[in-house]
């Protein structure tokens, strides 16, 4: 294996969602430095077009579509746009996501439940469902990476919501992996554990007493960094990975050993 393997995406044409903030941000960000072509799609306009902004100024390519993920005309007409300027698509990260304040199972409301599994489950869903086609298009295949999390492969007290629609993301990438290998289509799942990343900060507060809290669970004694999400998630986009197949990557820290 070349390092040109995992780097080389130059010509190609890459959908990243929730590319407005964190692990989506870092991503499309390696993408375009790696020579690809990003459509990056997110619900929040300005934090979207700050990532376009970042990866053009670079001189990096790049569209910002505003897109939220549980709405299958956005997400339509997102890569409609991406195709329109870039003419094809090749790669899809389905990484948009939200966290849920951890609570007991019962105390979770119907309708925290069903906005968390809509966004995080059913969203990537409608994103396979509609870049699918496209990637058969023009006969060449593609990979798509989804993103689950280490609690899509351990349980977490207080994360039956979050826990259910992470689960839910790796049997969706593994039943549909084996629905599209003979056609050239790699569709793997990756498992982030603690990240450094807004999300992060809501999730603990921002005090240093709440990332203490969350760095304890971490063998390795830190948060990771969205750059070492993006690494996987390009090894997985790339022909360095053409024989893996509806894996979950478990990228951690050691947290879920
Ligand atoms: P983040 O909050 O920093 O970024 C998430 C982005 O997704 C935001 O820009 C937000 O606007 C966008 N988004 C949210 N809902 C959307 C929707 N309906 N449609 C379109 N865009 C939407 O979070 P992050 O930490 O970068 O998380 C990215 C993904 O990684 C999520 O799926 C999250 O569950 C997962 N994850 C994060 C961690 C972590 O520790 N940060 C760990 C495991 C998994």
């Amino acid at each position: 294996m070349s390092s040109k393997d995992t780097e080389d995406f130059g010509g190609k044409v890459a959908f990243v969602t929730g590319a407005g903030s964190g692990i989506g941000r870092a991503t499309a960000l390696a993408f375009a430095a790696a020579g690809a072509n990003v459509i990056a799609a997110d619900r929040n306009p300005n934090d979207n077009h700050d990532t376009v902004e970042l990866i053009t100024s670079g001189g990096g390519h790049a569209i910002a579509t505003t897109c939220d993920v549980t709405n299958s005309d956005d997400i339509q007409a997102a890569l409609q746009q991406g195709i329109e300027r870039f003419g094809r698509l090749d790669i899809a990260f389905n990484n948009a996501g939200v966290e849920l304040r951890p609570m007991p199972a019962a105390d979770i409301s119907e309708d925290d439940w069903d906005r968390v599994l809509n966004i995080n489950l059913r969203g990537v869903f409608l994103c396979m469902k509609y870049e699918i086609p496209l990637l058969l298009q023009h006969g060449g295949g593609g990979t798509i990476v989804n993103t689950s999390s280490g609690a899509g492969v351990k349980g977490f007290p207080g994360g039956a919501a979050y826990g259910a629609s992470k689960f839910g993301v790796i049997g969706l990438t593994k039943s549909a992996a084996l629905d599209y290998a003979a056609d050239n289509i790699r569709i793997n799942a990756i498992c982030p554990g603690i990240i450094d990343t807004n999300m992060m900060d809501r999730f603990t507060g921002g005090t240093n007493e709440g990332r203490a809290e969350v760095i304890a669970q971490e063998p390795i004694g830190r948060m990771g960094h969205p750059d070492e999400i993006a690494a996987a998630v390009l090894w997985l986009s790339s022909p360095a990975a053409a024989f893996t197949i509806g894996h979950a990557l478990v990228i951690d820290g050691g947290q879920t050993i």
